[in-house]
């Protein structure tokens, strides 16, 4: 058992009470990879930004649960080393799906979790969720659920459709469920597709997709259902199109990639939404960098030839989405 406290983490509760009070929301980055864990740290000090570092169950897969829990604990003591003298970073387990994977994160050096039930029967997501509850605050740990679908593909987890969050079940699944955090589903959607041409409307002057607008009638509903109640979105990657234009001229091949209009999240911001989600950003900043890089240096083999300004290049993502976006900035 390893406690995320002997990590020097801290767990979501103060940072969302600061955050609905500030009319601000929290980064929550997924990582894999040691640049983008640095690429991270780096933009959070700099900005003096609270931040979530989040890993999904592929990124475990992926990268291996112990390796990934000692970059976070070195991402800590980074951060000092960078001039910050107390850094308020969270791990945090994106898209849990059974009671035994969020606790042997929480065993293992976890602040925060979440347990997603979102595609099981209400009763049945209510249960699991109460089961990590009661493990997870028994170690002071937050855990975060989800109700409502979100489309798209994130790692494991993909919908076909999405279904909004209903404001009328939100009230009776936080008490039951014990959850300090609620993700839902109000327009937002996994991935670098999130919406599909037909349900765009095309801009005439760029020839770029424009996407629907989000449920923001939902949200607020649920604001006044749960007052000052931290509220999380998923799927909230804006697919900056200057990347995707840059993946395209350097030999990548993704048409038609669309996200969520940064207007809207800075909107989301101001209100309950606490947390955002973002994850399809990191990775098409890396790749866009990288792709150009080897276009132009076609001779270069080193890794850390193409992985310096892949890692620059998604540090001046985190720092714009933490200043321009979510408002998180010089809150330590
Ligand atoms: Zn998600």
């Amino acid at each position: 058992m390893t406690s995320y406290k002997e990590l020097g983490l801290v767990n979501t509760r103060e940072m969302f009470k600061k955050a609905v009070a500030g009319g601000y929301a929290i980064p929550a980055f997924n990582f894999n990879t040691l640049e983008q864990m640095q690429a991270i740290v780096q933009a959070a000090v700099e900005t003096k930004s609270p931040v979530i570092m989040q890993v999904s169950k592929g990124a475990r897969n992926y990268a291996n649960g112990t390796i990934l829990r000692y970059m976070a604990q070195g991402a800590v003591e980074y951060a000092k080393e960078l001039g910050c003298e107390n850094p308020q970073i969270v791990l945090h387990l994106d898209h849990g799906d059974s009671f035994e994977l969020c606790k042997d994160c929480i065993d293992n050096g976890f602040s925060s979790v979440m347990f997603d039930g979102s595609a099981l029967p209400y009763e049945e997501n209510i249960r699991i969720t109460k089961q990590v509850v009661e493990y997870a605050h028994a170690h002071d740990v937050t855990v975060e659920a989800e109700l409502g679908v979100l489309a798209g593909v994130e790692d494991e987890v993909q919908a076909e459709e999405s279904h909004y969050t209903k404001p009328e079940e939100v009230i009776d699944f936080a008490t039951r469920s014990g959850c300090d955090s609620l993700a839902i589903s109000i327009g937002t959607s996994h991935g670098a597709y999130k919406f599909t041409p037909e349900q765009c409307t095309r801009d005439p002057k760029t020839g770029k997709l424009v996407p629907p607008p989000l449920a923001f009638d939902i949200l607020h509903e649920i604001e006044k259902k749960l007052p000052g109640f931290p509220i999380v979105l998923h799927g909230s990657s804006s697919v900056p199109q200057d990347e995707v234009d840059t993946i395209n001229a350097h030999g990548g091949k993704l048409p038609d990639a669309v996200g969520i209009p940064e207007e809207q999240l800075r909107e989301a911001s101001k209100s309950a939404v606490c947390k955002i989600n973002i994850d399809s950003d990191s990775r098409l900043a890396m790749t866009a960098a990288i792709r150009k890089h080897f276009d132009e240096k076609p001779g270069d083999f080193d890794p850390r030839q193409y992985l310096k300004p892949a890692r620059e290049n998604m540090k001046k993502m985190y720092i714009h989405k933490i200043v321009e976006v979510l408002g998180s900035n010089d809150k330590l």
